[in-house]
């Protein structure tokens, strides 16, 4: 595209005034050739208009003429050239009504007439035009009814008012009374401008809206069955009867059809057929308006075809209207029916695919019902728990709920289901059909309705008993011995730190015991390691047997073991430590395959915990006192010496 047709191609993307718009003055450009042919052509066919139907009417003896069909080319040409028509419909006007036959006015008078009948069409055309911009008019019913009063109404009645007025001026009243001069050419005016200019607007219409009429067989019907019962109305119905003032009413039938059922223009064209026969008939002395006796059967004829139009114009674009309302309502409505099929399918595929996540998991997912009973369950569940799905169906989830765990699953349920809890997560056991209790970890979210309140639980409960057994079996070996299984030195400082911190919030006595086993080496060097440990075993064993239930009991050196005894003052403590040394001294201890082991010897350093004192210090004083034990020749209890508090 060249630089030159872009930029007149952006000209023309500047808004433009409609054509149409009468608001627009459109000066007429005196140089331009087409404006004199616009004016010259307008201005003949106004006058030969006027020449050739005034002639007609004459011919039969109407002075004035009782239809004036120049008010079309007024209406319309206003309308289709705007400003640029006024000179031409103006010439016209004023030749035609200088020259009109049998009189010939003074040249004033005509071009008084002009100017009204001109300024009756600009009046109806700004009544009509402004605002309904190019597809206009009888697009609407607002079009059509802004028509009407415009072209029907307005613009017969400014040109009768100017043109009678002129008429006074020049010749005095007419005979027959202004009143009713003036009615006469406003119903001439108004049947000119109703017989043709709808057709003639919806001929020039321009824009995507210029579709092609169709002539269907209807149509042609339509047609054929008005005109022949215009003939046979306004030609041969002579009957000399009351009846005959009935007849042209019959025509309502065929017209209304048209009105219902087809497009203006086909309806305007089935009118245009009527009216002309109706014309020529009534003019011709002959049909049902001339049969009556009406003394001036054209004038009632002109009324007729006034009140006719204007009732199949109103008829037939109600229609239309309510006809295209149906269509844009069914188009929408099939429009919304393909949404919802689209989206009814996608439902679908978005179902089987959360279907397959749902079934395909690999941890337990299910919906709950606000009352604790199973919904759906996914088949990792089932096959976790154990349960047939009908089985499941009719239980709760409190049923496979640990007792135990029972409570606190019922208590966090219930507040997710009073609104005050959204979501929670538990560790807890739940029963399998086999009666095994597995560990889970159950997660539960609240889904709820529009209103707040709970509408179904959707919980993802995930077995984790191998992890828990693992984890349990990590945390035993962390914390105790892996040859005797009492605590290792670690776990003992824990728990031994926990049993005084308890002890000092009651006030209640502590005790510690620490002992070795005497001459161990010689053990090992005499019959190797293993039977060392073995008898490190043994003496374990005894140690937990031998000991309260409630002593803590730690290996924390290689042969040194540490005993914490709760609620046991000195004395209880150097008992107890005294018939622990005499078991041992005296327990015959077994090896694998009851070999008997040597019988060893352990030497106690015995302590009691003093307010304040911390753990440590408790160690290194049981400590002092087993050295003691050892140095006093060992197989012996040894207390360690009280702290003392200097006296002041
Ligand atoms: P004492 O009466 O002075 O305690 O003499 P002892 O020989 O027992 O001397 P000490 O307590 O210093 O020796 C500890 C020995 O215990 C050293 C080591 O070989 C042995 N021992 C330490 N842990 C183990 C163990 O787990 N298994 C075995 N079989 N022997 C151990
Ligand atoms: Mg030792
Ligand atoms: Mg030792």
């Amino acid at each position: 595209m060249s630089r030159a047709r872009g930029i007149s191609y952006q000209r023309r993307q500047e808004p433009k005034p409609s054509r149409y718009d009468i608001g627009m003055i459109v000066r007429p450009d005196l140089r331009s050739g087409r404006f004199w042919l616009l004016t010259l052509g307008l201005a003949a066919t106004y006058w030969g208009l006027v020449e050739s139907t005034g002639r007609l009417f004459i011919a039969y003896g109407l002075f004035p003429a009782p239809f004036w069909p120049a008010a079309t080319v007024a209406m319309v040409g206003i309308w289709y050239f705007g400003g640029a028509a006024w000179l031409g419909i103006f010439l016209g006007a004023t030749l035609a009504n200088w020259f009109y036959p049998p009189v010939s006015p003074p040249f004033w008078v005509a071009a008084t007439i002009a100017a009204g009948s001109l300024a009756g069409a600009i009046a109806a055309n700004r009544i009509l035009s402004p605002r309904f911009g190019d597809p206009a008019p009888f697009e609407r019913t607002r079009h059509l009814v802004r028509f009407l009063i415009g072209a029907g109404l307005c613009l017969p009645a400014i040109a009768a008012t100017v043109g009678t007025a002129a008429i006074a001026l020049a010749f005095g009243t007419p005979a027959e009374g202004l009143v009713n001069a003036w009615l006469k050419w406003t119903i001439a005016d108004s049947a000119g401008a109703l017989c043709f200019s709808p057709i003639l607007m919806l001929m020039l219409r321009p824009g995507p809206d210029r579709d092609v009429v169709r002539i269907t067989t209807e149509t042609f019907l339509a047609g054929l069955v008005t005109t022949l019962l215009a003939v046979w109305v306004y030609w041969f119905a002579d009957v000399d009867t009351y009846a005959v003032h009935a007849l042209p009413y019959l025509l309502a039938l065929p017209l209304a059809w048209a009105a219902l059922k087809f497009d203006l223009r086909v309806t305007a064209t089935i009118l245009l057929i009527k009216e002309t026969v109706a014309l020529f008939g009534t003019l011709e002395g002959v049909g049902a308006l001339n049969a009556t006796g009406d003394p001036y059967p054209i004038g009632t004829l002109a009324l007729i075809l006034v009140a006719t139009n204007v009732s199949v114009f109103v008829v037939n674009v109600l229609v239309t209207e309510l006809r295209r309302k149906q269509k844009s309502l069914s188009a929408s409505n099939k429009r919304l029916e393909a949404q919802v099929h689209e989206r009814t399918l996608k439902l679908a595929a978005s179902e089987a695919r959360y279907r397959s996540y749902f079934n395909a998991s690999l941890v337990g997912l299910a919906e709950i019902a606000p009352d604790g009973q199973w919904v759906q369950v996914n088949n990792h569940l089932r096959f976790m728990l154990g349960y047939l799905p009908q089985e499941l169906e009719r239980m709760t989830c409190f049923d496979i709920t640990h007792p135990d765990d029972r409570a606190t699953q019922a208590e966090r349920f219930n507040l997710m289901r009073a609104g005050k809890l959204e979501a929670y997560l538990l560790e807890l056991r739940l029963v399998r059909k086999n009666g095994l209790a597995i560990q889970v970890m159950f997660s539960a979210r609240a889904a709820r309705t529009l209103d707040g309140a709970l509408d179904y639980v959707f919980v993802v409960i995930d077995d984790i008993s191998q992890r828990k057994a693992m984890e349990e079996e990590l945390q035993r070996k962390a914390t105790l011995d892996y040859l005797t299984g009492l605590a290792n030195r670690r776990h003992f400082t824990d728990l031994a730190n926990k049993e005084i911190g308890r002890a000092e919030r009651n006030g209640s006595a502590i005790s510690f015991l620490m002992f070795d086993v005497d001459r161990f080496k010689s053990i090992n060097d005499s019959y190797g390691h293993p039977v060392g440990d073995t008898v490190l075993e043994n003496l374990a064993d005894h140690c937990r047997d031998s000991l309260r239930g409630f002593d803590i009991i730690g290996r924390v050196g290689g042969e040194e073991f540490a005993v914490l005894l709760p609620d046991t003052q000195l004395d209880g403590a150097l008992e107890i430590a005294e018939r622990l040394r005499r078991s041992v001294a005296g327990l015959a201890m077994k090896g694998a395959g009851d070999v008997s082991l040597p019988p060893v010897t352990i030497s106690i350093g015995v302590a009691m915990l003093h307010p304040g004192e911390k753990l440590e210090q408790l160690f290194s004083r049981a400590d002092a006192a087993l050295y003691r034990a050892k140095q006093g020749g060992r197989n012996r209890v040894e207390a360690a010496p009280e702290i003392t508090q200097t006296a002041p």
